[in-house]
């Protein structure tokens, strides 16, 4: 995977890279500039997801500049 996806500034979600706005929350303030790829499985049950507010499953990045 050397495409650069693109992560949501408003809630970290890990796009496509073609992507023009966010598929969770259809912002469009997307950045290359990311850093920690998470897989939220099961949100209710996971600390980090808690921690970055995500409610839904799906790839995440841990830090957005
Ligand atoms: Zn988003």
């Amino acid at each position: 995977m050397a495409t650069n996806r693109l992560v949501c500034r408003e809630c970290h979600r890990v796009n496509e890279a073609d992507a023009e706005t966010c598929e969770s929350c259809a912002s469009s303030s997307l950045t290359e500039d990311w850093a920690g790829y998470v897989v939220i499985a099961h949100p209710e049950e996971s600390e980090i997801a808690t921690e970055m507010q995500v409610t839904e499953p799906g790839a995440y990045a841990l830090k957005v500049r």
